[in-house]
């Protein structure tokens, strides 16, 4: 294992904590990387494999998402090693054990995220008061049901589409993952009047150029089955529906898909980045010289973090959504604004406003990183 100040640069982290309670078999980290912005917000990850190294960069991740989205917020991320399967009264006291011990870290507060759902975040509630994505019960903004991050990444579409003349009422979309940020996508850019041409989940993918009915696909996945049992249309495999004839393409599912091997069969004019990092970096430069606008992820998926943010800061479902749309229109606005401006991509555009919007808070602050 490597030294724990080789994470150290100008940013962060501020705190590095590592939990241990033989008496559960708890062993947690928390990384709080930055809070000059305010109470650093990020998920509690759970999986057997996690590592300081992760939670670290994921951390930095959330440092600079939360400040492109103009939040008053830092990076931070928490750590558990375990299966998350395992038996929920065993999780519930692994949680809630994690959560007593950095009761006075008050620097951060707790979200979802890979292996931690809304009921976690109610045990955290109950055990110390500080963390968002909570169920409607108890006073949350169920940002998953009414589909938070679909809403934002269509709203920063309706900014990218006039920049290549789009008009979204003819506008032809390819979504690849149909789950919660993918389903809601496809809802509101329909609801706009452009046509979901191709769709995909883990099972395959499926395509139809006069569009597939989003209501019907969406019903089918709610009774647990596949889009490729719907019966709209015939199946097509994975790089089919990279190179389908579209204007704009949604990936929504894993990192990577778009790489080197496989990026010269895109046809989209704009590709808007639902899932964390599905474009390789050479591969996002590459697209971006021909032409092609790929919206970042830390600027177009960030509506799940705004909506928790306003959740936290006690605001009705409305006002949160309100934000999202104010936030991220004027932030895919901004981009494109610099990218044109100083011939840079949209990720160097989008870095440059996250790192400026940190450095600023952090000039205000007697000490740097708090
Ligand atoms: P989800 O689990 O609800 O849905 C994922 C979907 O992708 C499922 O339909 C699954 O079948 C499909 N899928 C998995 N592997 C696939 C593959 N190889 N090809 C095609 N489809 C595949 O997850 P989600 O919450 O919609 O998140 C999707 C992505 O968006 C993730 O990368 C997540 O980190 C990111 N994200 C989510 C949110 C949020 O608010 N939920 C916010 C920001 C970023």
């Amino acid at each position: 294992m490597g030294n724990v100040f080789d994470l150290s640069d100008a940013f962060g982290p501020l705190k590095v904590i590592h939990v241990h309670e033989p008496a559960c078999g708890l062993k947690g980290i928390l990384v709080v990387d930055n809070v000059a912005r305010g109470p650093s917000i990020g998920g509690l990850r759970m999986a057997e494999d996690v590592t300081l190294d992760e939670c670290a960069r994921l951390a930095r991740a959330m440092t600079f998402k939360n400040a492109a989205s103009g939040l008053s917020h830092g990076g931070g991320k928490s750590v558990l090693v375990g299966d998350p399967k395992m038996p929920k009264d065993e999780k519930e006291r692994l949680i809630r054990t994690f959560a007593a011990a950095l009761r006075k870290e008050t620097d951060y507060i707790f979200g979802p995220d890979m292996g931690t759902n809304e009921e976690c975040m109610a045990w955290v509630h109950d055990e110390i008061g500080r963390s968002v994505g909570l169920p409607s019960a108890i006073g949350g903004i169920p940002l998953d049901t009414l589909g938070a991050t679909g809403f934002g990444l269509s709203q920063a579409i309706d900014i990218a589409k006039d920049q290549c003349g789009m008009n979204l009422s003819a506008a032809r979309i390819v979504i690849q993952g149909f789950g919660s940020v993918g389903q809601h996508a496809a809802r509101f850019l329909t609801e706009k009047g452009a046509t979901l041409v191709g769709v995909s989940d883990s099972h395959g993918a499926i395509a139809h150029p006069d569009g597939l009915n989003v209501a019907e696909l969406i019903e089918i996945k709610k009774q647990g089955q596949s889009v490729v049992e719907s019966g709209q249309s015939k199946v097509i495999s994975a790089d089919e529906l990279l190179a389908l004839e579209c204007d704009i393409w949604i990936p929504a599912a894993r990192p990577d898909v778009i790489n080197e091997s496989n990026m010269n069969s895109v046809k989209a004019k704009i590709i808007a980045q639902g899932a964390n990092i599905p474009i390789t970096a050479a591969a996002e430069k590459a697209l971006h010289e021909r032409g092609v606008i790929c919206l970042p992820d830390f600027i177009a998926n960030a509506g799940g973090v705004i909506c928790a943010a306003m959740e936290y800061a006690g605001a009705t479902q409305d006002q949160a959504f309100n934000a999202i749309a104010e936030k991220i229109r004027n932030n895919t606005q901004t981009v494109l604004e610099r990218m044109a401006q100083d011939k840079i991509t949209p990720r160097q555009a989008a870095e440059q406003l996250a790192k400026e919007r940190v450095l600023a808070a952090m000039e205000t602050r007697r000490f740097n990183l708090f």
